[in-house]
């Protein structure tokens, strides 16, 4: 066995051996709870024959937790100062790929190279729902997606409607997978520490979407449309859909107009959609 990267004092002397800090610009809070890893690593259920996405490798700790199950594992990593240290850190592990680039950016599905992956990261925090969302969008072919987010984003993401943390996330995330948090993250368990407490989300993604709908464009922009004015009742807050008589719409729908959008489901959505301007 090798020496376990995951921990305070291996990090601080890497870092300290190539003279380098953490990039708060960049989000980087290296992992340095052994115990957060393993439960990461299991709920991914890798294994050899398997190939795996890591979003920001940083000094190579999850990395390193990921090559072990025997898996492929490609990383991209955005920071230049860390490929060398990714390079001395990973030494040895023939089953690990580094891409230096921006995530938002790469063409994945080439830059991974198999035809099914999985995802797992602990997320750089100032971009986590653009990553998320763009991996569920573009239906890349993902079985699962296993992250480190702040645990407000992971509460966003499993709410269910009616409460204040039921959104246009919530929305997205639960017509595309079926999300559940895996675990709390204190700071503590990263050097240096976030400002806020994490959580592990798993999103099994779905096979088919839990709703019938005719157009998904406009099923998120009616989505966006409610979202948008939180305190307006659905009457007001759906002239931003561009639809005439909206009365008559929700009607169709069998959707009180006095409703706020905040309370609608999935299905409610999706009536909506479905009815729009017939
Ligand atoms: N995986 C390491 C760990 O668990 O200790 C580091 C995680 S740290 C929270 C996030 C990492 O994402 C940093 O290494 C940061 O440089 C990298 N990163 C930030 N923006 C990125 C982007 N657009 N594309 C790829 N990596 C990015």
């Amino acid at each position: 066995m090798r020496p376990q990267i995951v921990d305070r004092e291996v990090t601080m002397h890497i870092l300290k051996t190539f003279h380098l800090h953490a990039d708060k610009k960049l989000g980087q809070n290296f992992l340095i709870s052994p115990s957060t890893l393993q439960a990461i690593v299991h709920a991914a259920g890798l294994g050899p024959g398997d190939t795996v996405l890591e979003v920001g490798p940083g000094i190579g700790t999850l990395t390193q937790g990921l090559a072990e199950t025997g898996c492929q594992v490609v990383a991209i990593e955005l920071d230049k100062r860390l490929i060398p240290v990714l390079a001395k850190t990973l030494d040895g592990y023939d089953n690990v790929r580094i891409v230096h680039g921006d995530v938002l950016k790469l063409d994945l599905l080439q830059t991974v190279g198999a035809p099914r992956f999985q995802l797992v990261a602990n997320l750089p925090y100032y971009i986590t729902t653009p990553i998320i969302l763009r991996m569920l969008e573009e239906r890349l072919p993902i079985d699962r997606l296993v992250t480190m987010v702040q645990l407000e984003v992971a509460e966003r993401m499993v709410a269910k409607p009616g409460g204040k943390d039921y959104g246009a996330l919530s929305v997205a995330v639960q017509y595309y997978s079926e999300p559940s948090i895996v675990m709390e993250v204190p700071p503590n368990s990263f050097y240096p520490a976030p400002a806020v407490t994490s959580a592990v989300i798993r999103c099994d993604i779905r096979k088919k979407p839990p709703v019938e709908i005719t157009d998904e464009r406009l099923f998120f922009r009616i989505v966006k449309a409610a979202f948008g004015q939180r305190r307006k009742m659905l009457s007001n807050a759906l002239r931003a859909t561009g639809a005439s008589d909206i009365p008559a719409w929700l009607e169709r729908a069998g959707i009180d107009g006095n409703r706020r959008g905040e309370t609608l489901s999935l299905q409610e959505f999706a009536a909506l959609t479905n009815t729009f301007g017939h």
